[in-house]
């Protein structure tokens, strides 16, 4: 195969280049976030990872030189530290950086420190409350805050193993997720801004989406990027430093020096316009945005061979012109003409 050429510029239908590969390894979880909903059983044809390799590198060559490894948990994946070992091998691909996004929950100091020296460059885990009580109103329904003490716990842990293991938080190669629900956990946006400025990581706040057709979402439960600036600008000052193209989230500096603070704001102030992500669920089926109802089965053009696969990608990404987020606002007017996306622990974030 063709080495990587940078001059081949791969362009979707509305102009936006590759970036970002997204790889699910799992559908499954060890939480059941209310807002993610996980199925608990995996889709049928789980790739191998001797699979999700040469789909990466495939990928990497056409213009995704950035890979998240997310899930489900990808931590229940058996054999993650091996997967990332072959995939840091992909660096000649035109592969420049393995990130993922984890609810920390299994992340051992010595997991995190094999993780990070097969080759994973950064790591995002997510904790959406500083509270036995708020934790476990956001990792299950009806959970016990015993359990939610014990969440909370392990993904201090982690993040802990994770910075000890090599993960600069000041180089941005850990970073903390948090997604922020009206009702819920909306008393938590201050607290965690918080936490994660004593810890030294970037927290980034999402506003819930409207992911999968059973999470219940309502624009109500929508906090906007804006409120949650607002509350915590207003114990710790912040100035804007703006989204980076392609980025998910907008950046804030703390006028006080201690750290960054982000926002992902997919509902309020939707950045389809320059979206490099494809998703691959751990099936192999590609989605060009999280609310594609409909994806694209790359099994067989795997098994075909890296010429098939490459032309697969290339029409896939050439047709893409999807910019729902953009279009949602329209689409809540006549909630019938819906469609039923794909959950979101099926296609990972
Ligand atoms: N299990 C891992 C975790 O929780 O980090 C990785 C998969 S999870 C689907 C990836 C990210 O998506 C998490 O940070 C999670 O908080 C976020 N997420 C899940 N459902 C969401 C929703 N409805 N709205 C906004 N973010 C969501
Ligand atoms: Fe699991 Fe992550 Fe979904 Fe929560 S957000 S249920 S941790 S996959």
């Amino acid at each position: 195969m063709a080495p990587f050429s940078p001059e081949k510029l791969l362009r979707d239908r509305l102009g936006r280049p590759p970036g970002v590969l997204r790889l699910s390894l799992t559908a499954r979880c060890n939480l059941s976030c209310p807002y993610c909903c996980p199925d608990n059983k995996e889709p049928e044809g789980l790739l191998s990872d001797t699979e999700r390799v040469e789909l990466v590198a495939v990928a990497a060559r056409l213009g995704f030189s950035k890979l998240r490894l997310t899930g489900g948990e990808p931590l229940l994946h058996p054999s993650l530290v091996e997967l990332v070992r072959h995939l840091a091998g992909l660096r000649r691909d035109g592969l420049q950086e393995i990130a993922m996004t984890s609810n920390g929950q299994r992340l051992t100091p010595l997991l995190a420190r094999d993780l990070h020296l097969a080759g994973l460059d950064r790591l995002t885990l997510s904790l959406d409350g500083t509270t036995a009580g708020s934790v476990a109103r956001m990792v299950a329904p009806a959970s016990k805050n015993s359990r939610g003490a014990h969440c909370l716990e392990a993904a201090l842990a982690a993040l802990e193993a994770a910075r000890d293991a090599g993960f600069e938080p000041a180089c941005g190669r850990l970073k903390l997720n948090a997604v922020i629900i009206r009702g819920r956990n909306d008393d938590q946006v201050v607290p965690l801004a918080g936490l994660a400025r004593r810890v030294g990581v970037e927290l980034r706040l999402i506003e819930a989406m409207d992911v999968g057709s059973r999470n219940g979402w309502s624009p109500s439960q929508v906090i906007s990027a804006d409120e949650i600036v607002r509350r915590i600008a207003a114990v710790w000052p912040l100035e804007p430093m703006g989204r980076a193209t392609h980025a998910t989230a907008a950046r804030w500096r703390y006028r006080d020096g201690q750290g960054l603070l982000a926002t992902v704001a997919s509902i309020s102030q939707p950045f389809c316009g320059d979206c490099n992500r494809l998703r691959i669920t751990a099936n192999g089926i590609a989605h060009t945005c999280l609310f594609s109802a409909e994806g694209s089965d790359l099994r067989q053009p795997l098994r075909a061979g890296p010429d098939v696969l490459r032309a697969a990608l290339e029409t896939i990404w050439s047709e893409r012109r999807d910019r729902y987020s953009e279009e949602r606002a329209a689409r809540l007017q006549s909630p019938n003409s819906a469609p039923v996306h794909p959950e979101m622990a099926y296609l990972g974030g």
